[in-house]
């Protein structure tokens, strides 16, 4: 029977604080005229002085107050008129304060020279973008979780991006040394799928099997405590023990073909032998990594992604890419990426925290008060957004909203390093061409939860470090351990609180519309979920998967940190949704051509979702700006 929010502990003193679920218009000010507003030019926070962001809890990533002008502009059309003018005048002003646009300001200083005045613009409370710290000082020592990107793909690494991160002193096999996380397969505990009773009829966790890597210990007992029908579970076991090649006979250019013409879940169901219902485990397991359900991806996607498929195309093992897939080879940060980019506001504004470096950035408290100060040559102003760029009297021109403010700077050169699809609405004047292409790059919507329980105990005696979730709101749960780097540590038999990172997307209303539909209806969704929903469900998950175990789900949750990410990975094509482009026709192609003297950068740029695109992009868009 469903539980009551009492029951749930939605009651409970925990810290969720400072999340308002929607902000109005008229609470930032917007209806009043916007040039009424004077105060601080710098924008700076009034609590500048213990302003910390990444201890917040609550709603965060896009989090209340840092969307709403944008969508004031960009989707109801809102006129920013008559700025008021700063009168501050820089050689560079970026917009956006994600790993792309520091990574600009750091590449600007290299081609234009160290003294060169730069003013990066970020809409958020705190910089970094999708590279997020969430910082849990609840019941123990201090406790480290990322908000978005957490993964250094370090094997896919341009000679650029390897050449910043040697710069900013990072040693990828010092953190390898260190690096002990498992994405919820071990070492404390065997991989599991947790089957919700809302779902599923009954709640059953059960151990021993890996979505992902396509391993199950003894699939006869594993798929018998699955809680569906008695010809799914026999589908199931068929499927994991075959080994033969269903496209016998076939050219590798056919067997390429169907590959990338057909979703996974149709494979699964026409050369997998298995039930729709068997099948549709399968949707969720794709949303953490492309924001929609395997049935929108093709079979060649999935297996890239590690799902099982390689049995059936004459291989020995069920998927690729090994036992660890979920990750690849991945180098990591105890609060992800968080750490590039608080390393590059450190290479930027060293007063902003002096003494760090890439073996202590992790435990590095930063001083928010410095990082807009008049005397530094870079300066990075939160909680401003900006809603109009232009090319201007041989430079440029660029507005933004700060507490209500409407304010405007000039400089020689601008940056966009923010979302592209945002693009045509700061820039009206760009050709209709790239603007559409600009549209075009529909970021996928994302969430990261952060929940901090009191303790492992109840992983531990149920021999688990996470678990996927095929029925639920995030389709994966995983406990954040063993991530030993840059002077901190978490260890895998440590006790006191632990973060459980929950991981996944919204799933569209219906799946069979096109993909870029798919990411607005999920965004819509997204948006409209209040923090009170997200607390819900993973209080329901937690009481349901750790419950028999002994965990009191009205005690042993301390803090919960929801990061949505509506506007998450950057979009790149798809299979079955995208057309193949001729040379330089991509729409990111298109969209990133500089114009005038403003340059477009962000991973959009690279129509690919990484961090060291994000990086790539920056050092093209910094080369792409006129002397
Ligand atoms: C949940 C999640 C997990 C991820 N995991 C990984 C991973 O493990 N590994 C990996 O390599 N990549 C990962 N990524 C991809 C990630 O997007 C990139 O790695 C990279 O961080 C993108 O950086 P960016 O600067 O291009 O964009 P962003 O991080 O989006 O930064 C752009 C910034 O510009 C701001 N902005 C937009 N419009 C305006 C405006 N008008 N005015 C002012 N500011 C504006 C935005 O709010 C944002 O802060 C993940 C992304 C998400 C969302």
């Amino acid at each position: 029977m469903k539980k009551t929010d009492w029951q749930l502990g939605m009651d409970r003193d925990i810290t969720r604080r400072d999340f308002i679920h929607d902000i109005s218009l008229a609470s930032l000010g917007l209806t009043l005229p916007l040039a009424a507003f004077a105060g601080t030019p710098s924008g700076q926070p009034a609590s500048a002085g213990t302003y910390y962001p990444p201890t917040r809890t609550g709603m965060r990533g896009s989090h209340p107050g840092a969307f709403e002008v944008a969508h004031a502009l960009a989707r109801e059309g809102k006129k920013f008129t008559d700025p008021v003018e700063l009168g501050e005048e820089y050689d560079l002003v970026v917009v956006g304060g994600g790993i792309s646009g520091l990574a600009a300001a750091y590449y600007y200083r290299k081609r234009f020279g160290a003294d060169s005045r730069i003013l990066i613009l970020e809409n958020h409370d705190d910089f970094g973008g999708h590279a997020k710290r969430n910082e849990f000082h609840q019941g123990g020592p201090m406790r480290l979780s990322w908000g978005g990107t957490m993964n250094l793909e370090y094997p896919m690494f341009s000679a650029t991006a390897k050449g910043l991160l040697t710069e900013l002193g990072i040693d990828i096999d010092e953190l390898l040394e260190g690096y002990d996380f498992h994405y919820g397969s071990g070492p404390k505990g065997s991989p599991s799928i947790y089957f919700d009773a809302e779902t599923f009829g009954r709640d059953e966790l059960v151990r021993g099997y890996d979505f992902r890597a396509g391993r199950v210990d003894d699939p006869e007992a594993t798929f018998e405590r699955f809680p569906l029908s008695e010809a799914s579970r026999e589908s199931l076991k068929r499927f994991y023990t075959r080994r033969e090649n269903v496209f016998e006979g076939k050219s590798e250019a056919e067997v390429s073909e169907i590959l990338r013409s057909i979703s996974y879940t149709d494979f699964l169901k026409r050369y997998g032998g298995l039930t729709d219902e068997a099948a549709n485990l399968y949707i969720k397991t794709t949303h953490g990594y492309w924001g929609v359900g395997a049935d929108s991806l093709s079979v060649a996607e999935c297996i890239g992604a590690g799902l099982p498929i390689m049995h059936l195309l004459g291989q020995p093992e069920l998927s690729g890419s090994g036992e660890d897939n979920a990750g690849g080879d991945v180098a990591m940060f105890p609060d992800g990426n968080a750490s590039i980019a608080r390393l590059l506001v450190h290479a930027l504004m060293p007063a902003v925290a002096p003494g760090s470096n890439a073996r202590n950035v992790a435990m590095a408290r930063f001083d928010y008060a410095r990082l807009d100060e008049a005397d530094s040559p870079v300066r990075l102003r939160l909680e401003s957004t900006v809603v109009n760029v232009a090319n201007h009297d041989g430079g440029a021109s660029v507005s933004y909203v700060n507490q209500g403010r409407l304010l405007r700077v000039r400089s020689r050169h601008a940056m966009l390093a923010c979302y592209h699809a945002m693009i045509p609405a700061l820039c009206p004047e760009l050709p209709a061409e790239q603007k559409e292409a600009q549209k075009y790059q529909v970021k996928r919507p994302l969430i990261l939860t952060n929940v901090l329980l009191r303790d492992s105990k109840a992983f531990d005696a149920l021999g688990i470090s996470g678990a996927y979730c095929p029925g639920r709101l995030h389709g994966a749960v995983w406990q954040v351990k063993g991530v030993n780097t840059a002077g901190y540590r978490h260890d895998w038999d440590d006790a006191g609180p632990v973060p459980v990172m929950f991981w996944g997307s919204v799933a569209p209303p219906d799946a069979s519309i096109p993909v870029r539909e798919q990411h607005r209806a999920s965004r819509a969704l997204l948006l409209a979920m209040s923090f009170e929903d997200f607390e819900r469900e993973v209080r329901t998950v937690l009481d349901g998967m750790l419950g028999p175990a002994g965990f009191d789900v009205r005690k042993d949750i301390v803090a919960i940190t929801v990061n949505r990410w509506p506007h998450g990975y950057a979009y790149d094509y798809l299979d079955l949704w995208d057309p193949e482009w001729p040379e330089g026709q991509a729409p990111h192609e298109i969209a990133r051509r500089p114009f005038g003297n403003i340059a477009i950068a962000n991973a959009d740029a690279g129509a690919d979702a990484y961090t060291h695109v994000a990086i790539d992009e920056a050092w093209r868009a910094v080369g792409d700006l006129t002397v």
